[in-house]
């Protein structure tokens, strides 16, 4: 964050939506106010802060691609393949087809505003799956975190107030890996650092398969309680950030 006069509007710019002419807060700046134990960990394994934000700031890079390469596959956009995606994309084509998942066109990526509870943020999709209607997230992380409910119970809420027939939510996980010729042992390289498991049993082949994608899908059907966690988290943001929420006009 900027330390000049433009705090408050900086923190305006990258903190919300404006829409119709008025703001209102990110669902995933206002989840990101939830400590992350893993993170510490994760900062405490690399040489230094430095190092940990530059591998941090490459995965992300990666999971950014990832995702609008996903996005633009839904939405039947052409596009030149691209070898860091593809088999992110070619796994979750035939994972889509042999689930039988379909998508709502219209609801691709798309902006959702609660007037009620005053956010916004953007789906990644509404899905019907196995007979289902509900929000469909996609994550590039390695493992699907109970934290995503937080964001998901959001968008559900909000959806709710104006989209009929809303019954659960989705966490579609895609990853790539290689996997060890011998074991079966996983290999991930994000940020440029590579992470090995294989539960617990040391790999010692050293022999890996090409990079393939993995899809991944977890159903979260009971969101209330994630619902009322996020509001709780929405509290706590914006006791954080009062000054500038005043500032910009959203708290009084
Ligand atoms: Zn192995």
């Amino acid at each position: 964050m900027l330390k000049n006069g433009n705090g408050a509007a900086n923190f305006k710019e990258s903190h919300g939506y404006i829409i119709d002419g008025v703001w209102y807060p990110r669902v995933t700046s206002i989840v990101n106010i939830k400590a992350k134990p893993a993170l510490y960990r994760f900062y405490g394994s690399v040489q230094s802060f430095a190092e940990g934000e530059a591998i941090k700031n490459r995965s992300a890079e990666e999971g950014t691609l990832i995702h609008e390469a996903v996005q633009n596959f839904m939405v039947g956009k052409a596009v030149s393949p691209d070898p860091r995606t593809e088999p992110s994309i070619k796994a979750l084509k035939s994972f889509l087809e042999a689930k039988h998942i379909q998508f709502v066109p219209e609801w691709i990526e798309r902006r959702i505003l609660s007037f009620k509870e005053r956010y916004a943020g953007t789906i990644d999709a509404l899905a019907l799956i196995d007979g289902k209607f509900g929000v469909l997230d996609i994550k590039t992380s390695q493992e699907i975190y109970r934290d995503f409910n937080l964001q998901t119970a959001a968008y559900f809420d909000a959806l709710n107030e104006s989209v009929e027939g809303l019954q659960t939510r989705w966490i579609l996980r895609i990853d790539q890996v290689q996997m060890c010729l011998s074991c079966g042992a996983k290999r991930r390289i994000k940020g440029g650092r590579e992470k090995i498991r294989n539960n617990g049993v040391y790999c010692r082949h050293n022999e890996w398969s090409e990079v393939v994608g993995q899809v991944e899908l977890k159903e979260f059907p009971h969101w209330a309680d994630d619902y009322r966690a996020f509001l709780a988290a929405k509290k706590l943001w914006e006791w954080e950030n009062e000054n500038y929420l005043k500032a910009i006009g959203y708290l009084r």
